[in-house]
Formats: C-alpha cells, sequence, structure tokens
C-alpha cells in the first residue's frame, strides 16, 4: 500500500477540524514532529504513554501472550488538530515518518473536533486554529500540498 495513495474518510462527519491522535514509537517521535514542523504543522501535543496491540506488549515479537500492567509498552501520543483540508497531508506525513514496517509501529485515530478557543485571545473557530506561518499561511488551498 503507498502512503501516496493513503486517504482518511471523513465523510460521517461534516465538523471543519479534526484531532490526528498518532501512536507511535518514542524513538520516532523526533522525525515525526520535524517533518510536521517542515510542512507548517506547528500546533502538536505529544504525551508518554503505554499500550498494547498485536505487538502484545512485548519488547519483541508478537508471542501470543498474556497482557498486563507489567508487558505495556512505552509509546509516544502525538495529537494534532488540523483543518479537514489538510487531514490526509498529516496522515500521510506521520505514516511515513513513523513507519518501519515491523510490528509495533503504531496506529493512528482520527477523531471529529466541534470547535477551537484560543485562551489568550477567546477567539473560536478557524481564527483559533490558524497558526501563524503555518501550513495555511503557506498554501492557497490550506492543504499544504
Ligand atoms: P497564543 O500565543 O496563540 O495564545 P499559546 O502559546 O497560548 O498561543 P499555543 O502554544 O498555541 O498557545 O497552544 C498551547 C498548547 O496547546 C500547545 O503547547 C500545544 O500543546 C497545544 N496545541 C496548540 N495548538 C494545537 C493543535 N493544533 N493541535 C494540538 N495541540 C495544540
Ligand atoms: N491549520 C493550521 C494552519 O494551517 C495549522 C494547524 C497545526 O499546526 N496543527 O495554520
Amino acid at each position: 500500500r503507498q502512503i501516496e495513495d493513503l486517504t482518511v474518510d471523513l465523510s460521517a462527519f461534516t465538523c471543519d477540524f479534526f484531532r490526528v491522535e498518532a501512536i507511535i514509537r518514542p524513538w520516532r517521535l523526533q522525525n515525526v514532529i520535524s517533518a510536521l514542523s517542515a510542512s507548517g504543522i506547528l500546533g502538536m501535543t505529544a504525551s508518554t504513554v503505554k499500550g498494547a496491540g498485536v505487538q502484545g506488549g512485548r519488547k519483541e515479537r508478537y508471542s501470543g501472550t498474556e497482557h498486563g500492567i507489567d508487558n505495556l509498552v512505552e509509546k509516544e501520543r502525538l495529537e494534532i488538530v488540523v483543518l479537514r483540508s489538510q487531514v490526509d497531508t498529516v496522515v500521510r506525513i506521520i505514516t511515513r515518518a513513523a513507519q518501519t514496517g515491523e510490528i509495533g509501529d503504531g496506529k493512528i485515530f482520527v477523531h471529529p473536533v466541534a470547535d477551537i478557543i484560543r485562551v489568550r485571545t477567546a477567539e473560536t473557530g478557524i481564527s483559533a486554529e490558524k497558526m501563524e506561518g503555518g501550513m495555511m499561511d503557506r498554501s492557497s488551498n490550506g492543504s499544504g500540498a
């Protein structure tokens, strides 16, 4: 499957903003952040989490054992709220920068966001979402493409 052909199905929602939540390998985080920043995605939140997937919480490879807090693997969660038109671009950038092809590369979840409030100015909606010098400022259609 080609990353360039990857598209996210947002048809279940009519909202203007989405939160892209990526659970990735910690040692790939810096690579992902650099790739996003280079494209003008400047607003993001990272947190360290613990999880289990097909990887089964095993540090090495899947071996089908039980899951418990002791064998959860440390992951990095990167959350990025973007415009609807930017979701495909952002998901492709993250996938490209986080992919190794091995079990444990992680997962990306895309959530609808009803509204955004910038606390400093009390702006809402598109004014609150826009970042100075961000992807929208760099391209005419705001997709970053
Ligand atoms: P401003 O100068 O516009 O008031 P600020 O410094 O008060 O900005 P930001 O830095 O824009 O606020 O945002 C505060 C925090 O919110 C950031 O550190 C980041 O964790 C989170 N954040 C901001 N924008 C986004 C976004 N688009 N997606 C995810 N998290 C974001
Ligand atoms: N949509 C914003 C912009 O283009 C960027 C959002 C972000 O950096 N997370 O200005």
